[in-house]
């Protein structure tokens, strides 16, 4: 018995645990093309799946963070769909000079293809990793260079609450801070850029501490977060009272903008792609009340939970596209794009 169980798990793929068929597409509250604001795209062969997905759920135009070798390529293969935003040469990721140096060197040269938001992924293994969080001298250097060119900024701060703490991934014996600590540098960051947009990756990263979100938000109005990295996100929104949540993403309405964390890769075909955007429509859309058809070793007892929010139409026209429209296009590209719709 035990044994059959386990054959049967291991043929179920972790972005389709329950079975769901992607490419029957739910229907959707609105008629407007999605901006997703946050993914990894990669050479045009790779993301060409990755767009299949993409086009089945109602994406438009894109913001990625592909590397500086791909943009060129990216931009010619599909005219008007991608937006770049600046990256480290993550290949180099590590305590000495080149990191610095390549980091500087592509800060211009994405800015020279018409980026002008710069991400800082400043996680608390990438702190460790680069030896520099985002109060280091360097970082704050690498900062001043970018606002000087006139980039705006977006940030990935903190993770999972769930992998703070003694016996954690983050543990504090190996150096690390707690996860209400990571919050310091970022405001101190808010403080010093109040005159350029702040993308927070992540919910900001505080999905799980909605009420000192809220104070962020209230006290920076430069400040807007995204609503990517699905695992994260669906099980964030899951683990708590459902009401008080939804009333954030309601009071908040102009300051959430949809993202998904795609990343592009060799090992993923439509159905992992798909997956993410059938698990979003449903998340912000509908009153789905039940297990999440994606595999998430983080869940409590190992079931992954999804708690459809079941927004408003009003409300998701915001956070699917018109607060993109406004924030990134208008305010860091200077251009307003008309909103698209399905055909
Ligand atoms: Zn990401």
């Amino acid at each position: 018995m035990t044994e059959q169980v386990n054959v049967a798990k291991s043929a179920v793929p972790p972005h389709n645990r329950l079975g769901i068929n992607y490419r029957d597409i739910p229907r959707r509250k609105i008629s407007s093309l999605i901006i997703d604001a946050h993914t990894h795209t990669r050479d045009p062969a790779l993301t060409r799946e990755f767009l299949r997905a993409a086009d089945a759920y109602g994406i438009g135009k894109i913001w990625t963070m592909a590397p500086l070798e791909d943009v060129d390529a990216l931009r010619e293969a599909f005219p008007g769909r991608f937006e770049f935003i600046a990256i480290p040469k993550w290949q180099n990721l590590g305590p000495g000079e080149d990191f610095i140096k390549e980091w500087r060197r592509r800060i211009d040269a994405f800015y020279a293809r018409g980026s002008r938001l710069i991400k800082f992924h400043n996680a608390p293994g990438t702190q460790k990793r680069m030896g520099m969080n985002l109060d280091h001298p360097e970082m704050q250097s690498i900062m001043r260079q970018a606002y000087e060119l006139g980039y705006h900024f977006m940030t990935h701060v903190g993770d999972p609450k769930a992998w703070f703490g003694p016996g954690k991934k983050y543990d504090p014996k190996d150096g690390h801070k707690s996860y209400l600590e990571q919050f310091e540098m970022l405001d101190r960051m808010l403080e010093k850029y109040p005159d350029r947009v702040h993308l927070g990756a992540h919910i900001g990263g505080s999905l799980e501490e909605l009420d000192l979100l809220q104070r962020r938000l209230d006290r920076f109005p430069h400040y807007i977060v995204d609503s990517s990295a699905t695992k994260w996100i669906v099980r964030g929104i899951a683990e708590q009272p459902l009401e008080p949540v939804r009333e954030f993403f309601i009071r908040n309405q102009d300051r959430i903008l949809f993202g998904s964390d795609l990343v592009v890769g060799e090992k993923y075909d439509f159905d992992h792609y798909a997956s993410r955007y059938w698990v979003h429509l449903q998340q912000w859309e509908t009153s789905y009340h039940g297990e999440s058809p994606i595999d998430d070793p983080d869940a409590a007892n190992g079931v992954p939970y999804l708690h459809g929010l079941n927004l408003p139409a009003a409300v998701l026209e915001k956070l699917y596209h018109i607060n993109a429209e406004k924030w990134l296009f208008g305010k860091v590209l200077g251009k307003a794009p008309q909103p698209e719709s399905l055909a």
